[in-house]
């Protein structure tokens, strides 16, 4: 190609890419898993990747604040997402620890791996490697601002943090147990713990939480599953001309 000549459009997307951030237990998992189910498009679950990368950080005993060993661990790894009809399966190294990274010191560990920049530019890597024809739902805290800022669909899932931290709860365990002292506070502990990963998530330098500025904003605080549900579907289809979602 001589000089000056206009380079090769890059053809568009076949598929949309549906983009959908917030804060911990606003409800995007769920949220994708339904989008995808019904438009027939892969969810993915990009928390799932910062949490494989810190469960193998924990594993190795690496500081979370050294930034150039998380970057070399990461190098050395491969962090597989396999939709399933809700959440993802995750493969560290061609292991299962899809149970295993959302336990309690996982979390912890992921929402203080997850402000490193360089480390970050990685994941971003990858997760447009993954999203590149379309075609996906992508939920994670940057994805419509950073990893596709060109999304064709954009939901910011925000809810107040006591009600994500008692649906959290609500979703951890049986009942019958849940009106007890010990109960409460496990419930309180549960709100405290998702206010610091948001705070975390929205002050970070790089990539913080926050709403793209084309993004839809739907708070779900006073809403039912079934509103939220259907107010996501809607979004969807006003961004999107029929033909782009077969
Ligand atoms: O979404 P999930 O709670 O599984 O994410 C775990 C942690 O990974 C979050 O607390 C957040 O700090 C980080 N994360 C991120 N960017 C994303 C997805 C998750 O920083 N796109």
């Amino acid at each position: 190609m001589s000089e000056g000549t206009i380079p090769p459009v890059i053809p568009a997307r076949e598929h949309p890419v549906i983009a959908i951030d917030g804060p911990a237990g606003a409800g995007k998992s769920t949220m994708a898993a339904h989008l995808a189910r019904r438009f027939g498009f892969l969810n993915l679950e990009t928390g799932a990747m910062y949490r494989a990368l810190a469960f193998k950080a924990i594993d190795n005993d690496l500081d979370f604040s050294d930034e150039a060993a998380l970057v070399e661990l990461a190098e050395n790894t491969r962090i597989a997402l396999e939709p399933q009809l809700e959440g993802n399966r995750v493969l560290l190294d061609g292991v299962d620890v899809s149970r295993r990274v959302r336990e309690p010191d996982v979390t912890a560990a992921a929402s203080r791996v997850s402000v490193h920049p360089r480390l970050r530019a990685w994941m971003v890597d990858q997760q447009r490697l993954l999203g590149r024809r379309g075609g996906v739902v992508m939920e994670g805290r940057d994805i419509g601002t950073v990893v596709f800022p060109d999304a064709e669909v954009k939901i910011f899932l925000d809810a107040a943090p006591e009600v994500r931290g008692n649906r959290r709860y609500r979703q951890s365990g049986p009942a019958e147990t849940k009106f007890t002292e010990q109960a409460k506070a496990t419930e309180e502990a549960m709100v405290r713990e998702l206010k610091e990963r948001d705070e975390r998530d929205r002050t970070r330098a790089e990539s913080p939480l926050r709403p793209a500025e084309d993004a839809v904003i739907l708070d779900s605080t006073s809403m039912t599953l079934d509103e939220v549900l259907v107010a996501a579907e809607k979004i969807v289809r006003d961004h999107v001309t029929e033909a782009q979602l077969h």
